[in-house]
């Protein structure tokens, strides 16, 4: 009876031990497979003009999700049960402005017509608006910063500081542009004017901002510093001064003697089609699935006609994606099924992935983890990894990927992609990203692909292969 238990215990021990081996026969087959060439043609291909910048809704997007689809489709990838042809249609609100008459202010000393210093916001309101102008500082409403106290907007355009003074501590939620749009419509105003201030990088830079169409927002606008100048210089005031004030987080909310007057025309349109691009490596334990993604979509073309190539954020995840996709295929089956998702949708708010988790409403439950990739260009020699403190299976799954030789570290956990939308449902999720938004080219036009170094796509895709493996075999 003895000796048989521990024949079987032996016999037990080296079928897993031999399995584990194969296992990672196959990482390393699929790690040595990565071909640093072919990824960094995805993103030129992605980046390239054609696509004009891949804004959801656009055709641009549709284009990249067909690109996608087809490189998909050449690699050998599954489409999933219930997808036709990789690719899953959902709807977006899409908001384009067709006219902006430039902003015109007329005040106590005299009337200036700010022109191309101003431009109408890429995402809210349409109409003419003629009001007198109220400043409300940084357009905060906590309790220690109140800027609407004390004022009354109702009927009036509100002027609004971009940004939060550095000495105030405001929940990132209320400095969005799009909220500061939200807080003055729901105080009233018929019109926003919103100021960059002297520090900001560039005039009419959007970096950081959620670029969702708020409905029935009043019809709002973006002012350079120069602008600035010459708008308060119309109401007899120093913008410098005022603007030093403020930034040194002094209140400085009040009427202006001010009219400002322009109209925005746009096309309003609730409902256009977006892509998810989907598709599948079949694992020999088919219940349990990684989810593999990163999105397509980007911020597209401005007024002035420049495209934003996109080529980090993110045709490099969308590339380093088929790239261990690909390889994870040709190195056999790998412990579990590997989803792959290319949303579109995130720049706007994380659109793509919900359509995905409200069309497979069951997938959550057979998810072991996601790993979501963003900006995969480095400023620094590994890549980071945000995960929340209490995840535990994937800071495991992370920490052992390291062990084993992945340039990873784990970075501050932060809902800015996709895989907020798993996390939100409890499943473990992460995001890989080369850098955060300090990076000059973050949602620039300078994001090109010939500034991504073909290595950092390599070693992204090596990289990544490392912690998925880790997390297959993870329980
Ligand atoms: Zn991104």
């Amino acid at each position: 009876m003895k000796r048989i238990w521990i024949v079987a215990l032996l016999a037990i021990t080296l079928i897993a031990g031999c399995s584990r081996q194969d296992s990672l026969a196959g990482r390393d087959r699929a790690i040595a497979a990565v071909d640093a060439q072919q990824v960094h043609k995805v993103v030129v291909e992605l980046a390239s003009a054609p696509y004009s910048g891949r804004r959801t809704g656009t055709p641009g997007e549709a284009k990249a999700a067909a690109w996608i689809a087809n490189a998909w489709k050449e690699a050998g990838l599954d489409t999933p049960e219930g997808v036709d042809d990789y690719l899953l249609q959902y709807e977006v609100p899409l908001y384009s402005i067709t006219a902006f008459s430039g902003i015109t202010a007329r005040g106590f000393a005299g009337e200036s017509f700010l022109g191309d210093r101003s431009m109408a916001m890429p995402y809210a309101g349409n109409g003419s608006v003629e009001a007198q102008a109220v400043l409300v500082g940084f357009g905060t409403t906590t309790a220690e910063h109140d800027e609407y106290a004390g004022v009354d907007v109702e009927g009036k355009v509100a002027v609004v500081f971009r940004y939060s003074p550095p000495s105030w501590s405001v929940p990132e939620e209320q400095i969005y542009l799009a909220a500061k749009i939200q807080r003055a419509a729901a105080h009233g105003a018929v019109g926003v004017v919103i100021l960059d201030v002297p520090s900001s990088p560039n005039p009419f830079d959007m970096r950081g901002q959620t670029v969702s169409a708020i409905p029935d927002a009043p019809p709002s606008t973006l002012v350079s510093t120069e602008g600035a100048r010459s708008l308060f210089w119309a109401a007899g005031m120093d913008f410098d001064v005022l603007a030093a004030e403020a930034w040194a987080g002094r209140g400085v909310s009040r009427v202006l003697k001010l009219t400002v007057r322009y109209a925005i025309s746009a096309d309003w349109n609730p409902a256009v089609p977006a892509y998810d691009v989907l598709g599948v490596v079949p694992g020999r334990d088919a219940e349990r699935k990684i989810l593999l993604c990163a999105h397509h979509d980007h911020l597209g073309t401005d007024r002035t006609g420049t495209i934003y190539p996109g080529a980090d954020d993110d045709a490099s995840g969308v590339a380093v994606l088929l790239e261990v996709a690909r390889c994870l295929s040709r190195a056999g089956t790998p412990p579990v099924s590997v989803w792959l998702a290319s949303f579109s949708g995130e720049e706007e708010g994380l659109l793509g992935s919900r359509a995905l988790v409200t069309a497979l409403p069951d997938l959550r439950e057979t998810l072991i983890g996601v790993v979501d990739l963003d900006m995969m260009r480095r400023t620094s020699p590994g890549l980071g990894v945000s995960v929340a403190a209490g995840d535990t299976r994937m800071m495991a799954a992370v920490q052992m990927a390291i062990e084993d030789g992945a340039a990873l570290s784990i970075i501050p956990w932060t809902l800015g992609s996709d895989h907020a939308t798993f996390s939100a449902l409890g499943v473990s999720s992460c995001m890989v990203s080369g850098h955060g938004r300090e990076a000059s080219w973050y949602h620039a036009a300078s994001d090109i692909a010939s500034d991504i170094p073909a290595a950092d796509l390599e070693s992204a895709a090596r990289n990544v292969l490392y912690l998925l493996w880790r997390l297959m075999e993870s329980t």
